[in-house]
């Protein structure tokens, strides 16, 4: 069974957690690239996508002022370079979260994605994978159900309230 440290992409693009939005955004276009880590003072920070980047603008932020920091998810989930893939996959579907910086004693070393994971998986670990999917297809329409639900209570009891003030 493979290892973290055997399929993270070595090669991470790192930002400074001061760095402006706009050149964040800059930065990933030139990359080719969806994601930063974000340090501040040799320690991750954070991770910041760019659809993170995008609340920047729909929230009508000065994009060239206003630093990353302020859009980064923090504190961030990191895991040692010998852990088995097999129990980072469990984690990444429990979390629902993509890509894992992969770090020992405060240092970056690399960065797992979703996708390098479910790439290296040999057909037994797929199953297992899609298994894990499906839970959670299963756990977010239920749940999505049960908000609707209670919407509709809401407004049946929004709608019955003058019946009782007047009978
Ligand atoms: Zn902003």
């Amino acid at each position: 069974m493979k290892k973290v440290k055997d399929v993270m992409a070595e090669d991470v693009v790192t930002a400074d957690h001061a760095m402006p939005a706009a050149t964040a955004a800059k930065l990933m276009l030139e990359e080719g690239i969806g994601c930063l880590v974000v340090m501040k003072e040799n320690k991750i920070a954070g991770i910041v996508t760019d659809r993170d980047l995008l609340t920047c603008v729909t929230e009508k932020h000065n994009m060239q002022e206003c630093s990353i920091a302020n859009h980064m998810s923090s504190p961030v989930v990191t895991v040692p370079p010998d852990t088995l893939l097999l129990n980072l996959a469990k984690v990444m579907a429990a979390r629902q979260i993509k890509r894992v910086p992969v770090s020992q004693g405060g240092g970056l070393l690399g960065i797992i994605s979703f996708s390098d994971i479910a790439d290296d998986m040999d057909g037994q670990v797929a199953d297992m994978w899609s298994e894990w999917l499906e839970l959670i297809a299963v756990t977010k329409t239920s749940a999505q159900h049960r908000r609707g639900r209670r919407t509709d209570k809401q407004i049946e009891s929004r709608v019955r309230a003058p019946a009782h003030i007047h009978p």
